[in-house]
C-alpha cells in the first residue's frame, strides 16, 4: 500500500496551507478531499439540484470527472475538464458546500474516489475524516486545531487575497455553521481519530506546524521502508 499522511480538522486550522509545502518538501501528492466536494456543490448549483433531489443526484454522480492536477507545483482542480481552482472557492460553493457533505450517497462515492487517489502514490490528504473513515489505516495521523476566531481572521486574509468578497462576520458564521454540520454528519463526521496527534495552531507559526509534522512523517516514514 502507498504511504498516507492525514491531516484533519476544521477550515482555517491552516491544513490546506502546511499540506502543500510539506507535499512539495516531501514529494508527496497532495489531495485537497474538500476539493471534491466543492466540485459536487458547483455541479449541483450550475444544473440547479437540490439537496433532496436524490435521482438527480445519483445521476451526477455517475458522470462527474473530478482530477486533481499539479502544474508547475500549483495544484488545479477540473471538474468534467474545466478547470475550477478558483470558482469552487466562491462565496455560493462555500455556503453550500457543508450541507452537500452531509449527503450519504455524496460521502460514499468523494470517499472511494479520494481513496482510489490515494492508493496510486505515496500522499498527504486533507479533509475532515482522512484518519477516521477514509482511510483509517493512515501512516500518520493529525488532526489540527484552532480557535474559532482566529481560524475566521486567517480565513479573511486569504480571501482578500483571491478576491473573495465576505466580511469577517460572514466567514465566522460559515465557519461555525460548517463545524456544526461537519461534527453531525452520520458517515465521516469531523472528530479525532484515536490514534490521531492533536496540534492547536492558534499561536503557531505555519512553519512551526509544518516542521512539527515534518518531524512526525520522517519518523514513522524511516520505519515504513
Ligand atoms: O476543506 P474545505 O473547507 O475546502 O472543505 C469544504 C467542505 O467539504 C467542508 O466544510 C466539509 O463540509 C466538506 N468536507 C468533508 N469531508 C472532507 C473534506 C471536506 O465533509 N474530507
Amino acid at each position: 500500500m502507498s504511504f498516507i499522511v492525514a491531516i484533519d480538522g476544521p477550515a482555517g486550522t491552516g491544513k490546506g496551507t502546511v499540506t502543500a509545502i510539506i507535499a512539495k518538501k516531501l514529494n508527496l501528492v497532495n489531495i485537497d478531499t474538500g476539493a471534491t466536494y466543492r466540485c459536487v456543490t458547483l455541479e449541483m448549483l450550475e444544473n440547479n439540484i437540490g439537496l433532496e433531489d436524490s435521482d438527480e443526484i445519483k445521476k451526477l454522480l455517475e458522470n462527474i470527472k473530478i482530477e486533481l492536477k499539479n502544474e508547475n507545483g500549483i495544484q488545479k482542480v477540473f471538474l468534467n475538464d474545466k478547470d475550477v481552482t478558483d470558482e469552487i472557492r466562491s462565496k455560493r460553493v462555500t455556503e453550500f458546500v457543508s450541507q452537500v457533505s452531509g449527503i450519504k450517497q455524496i460521502r460514499l462515492k468523494m470517499a472511494s474516489l479520494q481513496r482510489e487517489m490515494g492508493l496510486k502514490q505515496d500522499s498527504i490528504m486533507e479533509g475532515r475524516d482522512i484518519g477516521t473513515y477514509v482511510f483509517p489505516d493512515a501512516n500518520v495521523k493529525i488532526y489540527l486545531d484552532a480557535d474559532v476566531e482566529e481560524r475566521a481572521k486567517r480565513r479573511l486574509i486569504q480571501n482578500k487575497e483571491k478576491n473573495i468578497n465576505m466580511s469577517y462576520e460572514e466567514i465566522l458564521e460559515n465557519i461555525k455553521m460548517r463545524d456544526a454540520n461537519d461534527k453531525a454528519k452520520e458517515i465521516g463526521a469531523l472528530k479525532v481519530a484515536e490514534d490521531a496527534i492533536v496540534i492547536d495552531t492558534t499561536h503557531l507559526t505555519i512553519d512551526e506546524v509544518v516542521n512539527k509534522i515534518i518531524d512526525i512523517i520522517n519518523k514513522n516514514r524511516s520505519m515504513y521502508v
